[in-house]
């Protein structure tokens, strides 16, 4: 999957006093864009000694260390100047190499937090960077912001050799899916799944049962996946608004193989037969 980025490291240790040196990574992220250079399926992201001086002058925050190279958020704008420009941040998933890919999918997560959170919800003041953790204090009114990660749960159905899949109605994706939805404040993940299914397809599953996870930086999400079992009718009765399509498929007929996503991961496993429990738990 996107994040097995194995032997490389990703290194989250927040470092609020480091610096940029010459050869660190500069993740510029804007909206839906971020800056890099794309070469044949290569992606680049900026050195800092690639910048203009005046650029290079001002301030970087510290957002990760991808083995041992640190890659910072300008504080300021940047200009795009060749070979870098302003790309779609899509081009990160599937990109080479895998695991720039993922540490700057994982960067420009924390710099949008950055960049959505510098006033205070409470009090309006402006909010400045803890010296202890990863969070934004307000010097006014004490209050802190931790970093936004949304739970939400894959549900792969099963019935023997069938597994229900979906396609979404009206997002960019239109590869096979599975029930997906995101965990509703005090709810457990079990219990999303159960109401995820039952909003989406209409069917009733027992034996929910983890699989593996996935942090999906483009979304600021955690994705929890899980197996269960259909409990009664098999009857789909398919949630119009947010599927174009619903149906059991069989084992024969899913594609083989894994990929980036805990989704297509889960498909393939079901298809080898070795969608169960923990199967994808990083021991
Ligand atoms: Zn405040």
């Amino acid at each position: 999957m996107l994040e097995d980025i194995a032997p490389h490291r990703l290194d989250i240790g927040y470092g609020p006093k480091r610096k940029p040196a010459p050869d660190s990574l500069v993740l510029a992220a804007r909206g839906n864009f971020i800056l890099c250079a794309l070469e044949g399926g290569a992606v680049r992201l900026p050195r800092l000694d690639e910048l203009d001086s005046a650029q290079q002058r001002q301030e970087f925050w510290h957002l990760l260390n991808l083995d041992d190279t640190g890659i910072f958020m300008p504080q300021g704008t940047l200009t795009a100047r060749a070979p870098y420009s302003w790309q779609p941040h899509q081009v990160l998933r599937g990109g080479n190499p895998q695991e720039l890919c993922f540490a700057a999918y994982t960067a420009r997560q924390l710099s949008l937090w950055y960049q959505d959170h510098r006033f205070c919800g409470r009090c309006a003041h402006e909010l400045e960077r803890s010296s202890q953790e990863r969070a934004l204090e307000c010097p006014k009114c004490g209050a802190v912001v931790y970093p936004k990660i949304c739970p939400a749960v894959i549900a792969a159905v099963t019935d023997g050799e069938r597994i229900v899949v979906t396609r979404y109605h009206d997002r960019p994706y239109r590869g096979l899916a599975l029930i997906a939805g995101f965990c509703e404040i005090g709810e457990s993940p079990e219990d999303t799944v159960r109401r995820e299914v039952m909003e989406e397809v209409g069917l009733k599953v027992r034996d929910i049962r983890y699989v593996g996870s996935q942090p999906w930086g483009a979304d600021s999400d955690l994705l929890l996946g899980f197996v269960c079992t259909l409990d009664g009718s098999d009857r789909i009765v398919r949630q119009e608004d947010e599927l174009s399509e619903a149906l059991w498929a069989q084992r024969s007929e899913l594609p083989d193989g894994s990929g980036l996503s805990l989704t297509r991961t889960m498909i393939g496993l079901f298809k080898a037969g070795k969608l169960v429990p923990g199967a994808l738990a990083r021991a």
